[in-house]
């Protein structure tokens, strides 16, 4: 078992409440990150969750579209997503499973429901790059939903590890350059848990089921909110008289430049041009359908 020293447990430094909002061919979904009032949490770009059972809310998916400069991380809840790229590679994310590309110098992709009706929910979270990685090649890793871990508590907690480690634990997805940790928690009723978190690392928990209560100060935080955590080396997440579940992700800030339009986020206006250029030029690969 991992030593967790606690003396420098994380608080709660901003609370947000997702917005409602539109993407893709008119996906309805709630912006976490990526929003005037919360633009990012270096390396955090974009957070977006979406958990519908109508299908006009999704039907339409994400049609080819392209990426530069950062990677974009899809992990599904309920549902069935098909991949595809200008690559030619090309899968079916499934419900409890996680894709994380890394776009690098620019892919075209698209991401479309592989169902007509039922529930389809799930997040995606664009973490950066550093300027050096930014026009790296382009590739995946890829988790199915039994390649990702799952530490079962005594009091009936669940923590799904998709990236980092937890418990001595490490999760499906590694080698990424902001070493990121992403996990799904799901905490019954009157539990209390402790996670270590890299001091010094970016962090911020959002809840999707039921109310939380974050630090030794216990700050309640509800179902559609992210708290963006201070610094500290461990979280202390608790629950009262609801069962909750939560992500918690962290990562190693750049603290660079960001330069972003729509799709493609680089470190000056003058590397955003070139993007747009390039993608004009159809240097980005052929379009996907
Ligand atoms: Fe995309």
């Amino acid at each position: 078992m991992e030593k967790i020293e606690t003396r420098n447990s994380r608080t709660v430094s901003k609370i947000v409440k997702g917005e409602s909002t539109f993407d893709g061919e008119g996906v309805k979904l709630t912006r976490v990150i990526g929003t005037r009032e919360l633009s990012e949490v270096d390396p955090f770009l974009l957070l977006d969750y979406f958990s519908s059972d109508n299908p006009n809310d999704y039907i339409g998916g994400f049609p080819s579209h392209p990426h530069r400069g950062f990677e974009t991380v899809t992990y599904m809840l309920n549902g069935l997503m098909k991949h595809k790229d200008s690559n030619g590679s090309e899968g079916v994310l499934r419900a409890g499973g996680a894709q994380w590309m890394t776009a690098g110098r620019g892919v075209l992709h698209s991401e479309l429901p592989q169902q007509e009706d039922g529930l389809l929910a799930g997040f995606q979270l664009w973490v950066n790059l550093p300027s050096a990685l930014k026009m790296c090649e382009p590739h995946y890793a890829n988790a199915e939903p039994d390649e990702i871990p799952e530490i079962r508590g005594d009091d009936g907690s669940i923590v799904r590890i998709i990236a980092g480690s937890y418990m001595d634990t490490r999760g499906a997805i590694s080698g990424v350059s902001a070493e990121p940790k992403y996990l799904d928690i799901f905490l019954p009723e009157k539990s209390d848990i402790t996670i270590p978190v890299e001091e010094g690392f970016s962090a911020f928990v959002y809840v999707f089921e039921g109310v939380i209560e974050i630090g030794e100060e216990s700050e309640s935080v509800d179902t559609g909110h992210l708290a963006v955590l201070g610094d500290g080396n461990t979280l202390r997440i608790r629950t009262d008289r609801s069962k909750a579940r939560a992500i918690l992700v962290a990562a190693r800030p750049f603290n660079e430049p960001v330069a972003r339009y729509g799709p493609f986020v680089m470190n000056t206006k003058e590397e955003i041009e070139t993007a747009i250029s390039d993608y004009r030029k159809g240097l980005f690969g052929p379009e996907v359908d």
